[in-house]
């Protein structure tokens, strides 16, 4: 295990019965970085967080932590920190209280568990609500005690499981950035759970994008992005346009038109896939497009909104819907009814077998 690893996962399956809710992943998670799971619901990510956390136990596989197999040790002896979407602070006891019960269950003492916690509440902005029960709080303040609950220990890694899921959009954003901040300034190693794609991108050094109990791949947002290595990563990271067609000797084919690609993609069935700035839009007649776009194909405009410094085209083809990010400024504008031609350069259409 390299020094720059902290959880090394080997083989990892969980069966419940004949239905495999995680199937053999192998993963290595760096010290100190922001990984966040990322997949449709029931993919696996829970499972995955529960096994690492000892709610659950594997059915084979192994977890190494710093050198230490994990799966010998109980949940609480694992000292991880932990955030779940509901997991409910004690109601009972004040922010303070609450905050400083995983001290107290450790035997830290009184005047070092006081510093402790007056520590994670500047961290979480919440000094002033010291002494107030969960219930005087907003969601997203009973989710900054949890997370300062989860970290007053110093654990080396915390787990969070859609902790801002409850949260509305405005709220959960802020939150975004503060976990960014509160990341930087732990330094430990966070790996965080969601289903949102545009909260992953905001939040994560890198990403695993999760389907059927698998991780199809893992990566930076900006890998992920350009360089999708599945046809579900590039569906399910940022926005494209699907065609679905042939491969014939290296060359896509869809509805009697010929595209070629760079893609080394076997024979046979296949979907092309194109990200929405790589698109240039022209009139028909006309066409103006860059000569290096030599995949062309005609479309009608049937959706045009301003972006700020794009125009996101909606675009009916006749080997399906097309969507086109284009400069709103030093671009013909085209409105709603226009017959446009598309262009793409070979090198920016990404084929994937789907037979
Ligand atoms: P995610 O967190 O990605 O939404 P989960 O890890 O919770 O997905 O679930 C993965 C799969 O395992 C799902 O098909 C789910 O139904 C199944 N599963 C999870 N927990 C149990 C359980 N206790 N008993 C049976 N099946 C389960
Ligand atoms: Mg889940």
């Amino acid at each position: 295990m390299s020094d720059d690893t902290i959880l090394n996962l080997q083989g990892l399956t969980k069966a419940y019965g004949k239905a495999i809710a995680l199937d053999n992943i192998d993963l290595t998670i760096r010290r100190g970085e922001f990984l966040t799971f990322l997949g449709p619901s029931g993919s696996g990510k829970t499972t995955t967080l529960n096994l690492i956390a000892g709610f659950i136990e594997a059915t084979s596989g192994t977890m190494d932590l710093n050198g230490e197999a994990l799966e010998k040790l109980r949940a609480h002896e694992r000292n991880l920190g932990v955030v779940f979407q509901h997991y409910a602070l004690f109601p009972h006891m004040t922010v303070r209280e609450n905050i400083a019960y995983p001290l107290k269950q450790r035997k830290v003492p009184k005047a070092e568990r006081v510093e402790s916690v007056d520590r994670v509440l500047r961290m979480v902005r919440l000094e002033q609500y010291a002494s107030r029960y969960p219930k005087q709080l907003s969601g997203g303040q009973q989710q900054r005690v949890a997370l300062a609950r989860a970290v007053v220990y110093r654990p080396p890694i915390l787990l969070m499981d859609e902790p801002l899921g409850a949260l509305d959009k405005k709220l959960r954003e802020w939150l975004q950035v503060e976990l960014r901040r509160i990341h930087r300034e732990l330094g430990s190693t966070f790996i965080y759970v969601t289903h949102d794609q545009e909260e992953a991108l905001a939040l994560s050094d890198r990403i695993a994008v999760f389907n059927e109990g698998q991780i199809e791949q893992i990566g930076t947002a900006q890998e992920l992005y350009n360089e999708p290595g599945t046809l579900f990563v590039g569906r399910f990271i940022g926005e494209s346009s699907i065609f679905e067609g042939e491969v014939n000797d290296g060359v896509f084919s869809a509805g009697g038109m010929r595209f070629p690609c760079s893609s080394k993609v076997p024979s046979g069935p296949a979907a092309l896939l194109v990200r929405p700035e790589h698109f240039s839009v022209s009139a028909t007649e006309p066409c103006t497009l860059a000569p290096e776009l030599t995949n062309h194909i005609e479309g009608d405009v049937i959706d045009m909104v301003f972006v700020g410094a794009t125009i996101k085209y909606t675009l009916k083809t006749s080997i399906g819907e097309a969507i086109a990010h284009v400069p709103a400024v030093g671009t013909m504008e085209h409105g709603i009814g226009d017959r446009v031609t598309i262009g793409w350069s070979p090198s920016d259409g990404k084929v994937f077998a789907t037979g």
